[in-house]
């Protein structure tokens, strides 16, 4: 069993200062897989990315949004002054070629395993991508990485239907309204699940039940917004309840995760309540339908996560259990969700997201 680690020293040049997405977050990261061994384990392979051609980012983005990237990071080169795209989204003098290869990172992670040199890979890349649509970059993000990957199986590796799960704090939006209306890519399909912080209660305020997508897309955006405070044991009721039916309905060829840290409690951006093995878990119940429909094929990107400590660990977590050892986990005291939100996920949130999806899913 080979998992693949993506990882390069330029993705600490996207350096935005005392911003919260910082470069921090991925030294503490090497820094904990370094202590933990996992560096010199032969059964980890660190791998170096490429950088994406333009043809690839045009898969899901616009020239214009392309063009403002580069020219801002020339921007800031020039005067030496970070800047910015929105009121949130940072850019430094290399951010444009840090963003190329951060998506370059999960292509290559992604051919990796389809050659298999690897069985499954982590991609420890920033900046992060689930926020940024067609035309905008926003939340931190610049070039949606997993819609990229996505895009880049379906045009250039024959795959014809995958799944992307994005368990990220914040709703996945940009990767939402790119699949919105069904895969750019014709005659290819793209199942989109979200779990996140009810978009009443967080940016970036969307992600409701009731949006499943239009046209070719119709049933495929599936959306799971949970209340401030659930903990660990509201992603199990989503995986039993909706991923795994449907993605045996569904049977993707491979499976995309847009993996942020930001649901931990201690988390300074959200209001969840996982724990740092929480993320591991619900990993490793997706890796029992892996085997069984993707032939174990999970290519894993870094989104959120900004107590750097504990996302260090919860990626360190996934890494082993990416690699069949569950068992060498860190674990902290168990999490539970109060009875009354137990409740309405149980009574409420998930019935209702049956009944909407029962249009589309013979399973339901
Ligand atoms: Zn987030």
């Amino acid at each position: 069993m080979t998992t693949g680690i993506i990882y390069d020293p330029i993705y600490l040049e996207h350096r935005i200062g005392q911003h919260v997405e910082s470069h921090e977050r991925l030294i503490a990261i090497m820094d904990l897989l370094k202590e933990k061994g996992i560096l010199d384990d032969p059964n980890f392979k660190l791998i170096e990315p490429r950088s994406a051609t333009l043809d690839q980012i045009r898969y899901v983005h616009s020239e214009s949004l392309i063009n403002e990237v580069k020219k801002i990071s020339e921007i800031a080169n020039s005067t030496g002054h970070i800047q910015n795209l929105d009121m949130d989204t940072s850019v430094s003098a290399r951010t444009y070629e840090a963003s190329l290869f951060s998506v370059g990172g999960n292509l290559e992670a992604v051919d990796r395993i389809l050659k298999g040199d690897i069985n499954n890979a982590f991609s420890i890349v920033r900046p992060p991508g689930h926020h940024s649509r067609k035309d905008k970059c926003s939340g931190f993000c610049i070039f949606n990485n997993i819609a990229i990957t996505a895009e880049y199986l379906l045009r250039e590796k024959k795959i014809k239907k995958l799944a992307i799960i994005d368990w990220d704090c914040h709703h996945g939006d940009g990767t939402q309204d790119i699949f919105y209306h069904g895969s750019p890519s014709e005659k290819s399909e793209v199942l989109f699940f979200s779990s996140h912080q009810d978009g009443r209660t967080l940016y970036p305020g969307s992600g409701f039940v009731n949006e499943v997508g239009s046209g070719k897309g119709e049933g495929k955006i599936i959306n799971y917004p949970l209340p401030p405070k659930a903990a660990d044991d509201t992603l199990m009721i989503f995986f039993e309840e909706i991923i795994k039916p449907i993605c045996y309905d569904f049977k993707p060829e491979f499976i995309l995760i847009s993996a942020g840290f930001d649901t931990h409690w201690t988390d300074r951006l959200t209001n969840m309540g996982w724990t740092y093995q929480a993320p591991a878990n619900f990993l490793y119940k997706l890796m029992t339908i892996a085997d069984d429909i993707v032939k174990g094929r999970i290519a894993i990107t870094l989104e959120g996560g900004y107590e750097i400590d504990k996302q260090a660990i919860a990626v360190y977590n996934c890494l082993r259990v990416l690699n069949n050892e569950k068992n060498r986990i860190i674990e902290e005291k168990p999490r539970k969700s109060d009875k009354d939100l137990l409740n309405y996920i149980n009574t409420k949130l998930i019935p209702s997201m049956k009944t909407k999806l029962s249009t589309y899913w013979n399973c339901f």
